[in-house]
């Protein structure tokens, strides 16, 4: 080949740095603080289902990035993120403007602590998100090794308000339908989303909801419990703090990446 048509053949920009250079699909507004994206992704991006990158935009030459969770699974072709809208956030005023056939940053090296790796066997996975900390797990119920290694998946999401419920419809709806995984979904996913500030059939924290036996009643599981449930958190510092002392106070051991525990943590964002 000359180097003519190797040029032809280049992209229209090279990967800087850390980053390649994703190109936006489509984008979806859920509410005025929340809203997704899909952009290609780079065949050379490898992550497994639960990890974030740093993603971002390019700023006065500059990189502008922030860590986010892959909504997407592993193994599909676009990449996708859920996003919130900070006012005067840095990213997020600027990112809340995406088109689709803008440029996005994505980190190279994916990284994080939500993998079905960092957990010991166990029977049920139960994956507790508020707000944003969904998104890991929309990658984690997609994997096909989640239902796999456990007999049951349930998935919690908490919010203020009833319109913050994202994915709701990919989750009893187009899920269930697929035909990939819908059968493995049918038979052992369990969604579960609660509202904290207004009416809902299922209102309150989800601490409140496990100390309580409501969740276990309402699912018609036990109790939790170390012996055969294992479980992913992803949500606000309050949110963490309050249910990783909940978990400690039933004997669960937290996992990582050199050892695995009855749980693990992620944080959904950064109080500064
Ligand atoms: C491991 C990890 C994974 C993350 N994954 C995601 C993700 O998938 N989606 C996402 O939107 N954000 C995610 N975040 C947060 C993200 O990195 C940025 O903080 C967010 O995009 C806002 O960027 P910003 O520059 O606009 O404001 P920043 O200066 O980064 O944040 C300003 C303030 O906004 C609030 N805030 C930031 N992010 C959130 C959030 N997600 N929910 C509620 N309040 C928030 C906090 O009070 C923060 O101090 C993640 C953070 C971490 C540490």
């Amino acid at each position: 080949m000359n180097a003519q048509v190797q040029q032809a053949d280049a992209p229209k920009r090279a990967p800087t740095g850390n980053y390649n250079h994703e190109t936006v699909l489509t984008v979806h507004h859920w509410t005025d603080t929340l809203f997704s994206f899909t952009t290609t992704r780079d065949p050379s991006l490898r992550f497994v289902s639960g990890q974030f990158a740093m993603i971002g935009l390019e700023v006065d030459s500059r990189p502008l990035v922030r860590a986010y969770s892959m909504v997407s699974p592993s193994w599909a072709d676009t990449l996708e993120f859920f996003s919130i809208k900070v006012q005067n956030g840095p990213l997020t005023s600027r990112l809340q403007h995406l088109k689709v056939g803008d440029t996005v940053l994505v980190g190279r090296k994916p990284t994080g602590t939500l993998l079905l790796d960092n957990l010991l066997p166990g029977k049920t996975l139960y994956l507790l998100s508020t707000g944003t900390g969904l998104a890991p797990f929309l990658s984690v119920v997609r994997d096909p090794e989640t239902y796999e290694r456990y007999d049951r998946v349930v998935l919690t999401h908490t919010c203020r308000n009833v319109a913050e419920l994202a994915y709701e419809d990919m989750l009893t709806l187009q899920l269930p339908a697929d035909d990939f995984l819908g059968e493995a979904v049918r038979a052992k996913l369990v969604y579960y989303p609660t509202v904290t500030r207004e009416p809902f059939r299922n209102q309150g924290r989800i601490t409140d909801l496990i100390r309580s036996g409501k969740l276990a009643a309402d699912l018609g599981l036990p109790q939790i419990d170390r012996e055969n449930d294992r479980v992913m958190l992803c949500g606000s510092p309050e949110m963490l703090t309050e249910t990783k002392a909940l978990l400690e106070g039933l004997g669960f051991k937290e996992g990582n990446m050199s050892e695995p525990g009855h749980f693990v943590i992620e944080k959904a964002f950064v109080e500064k």
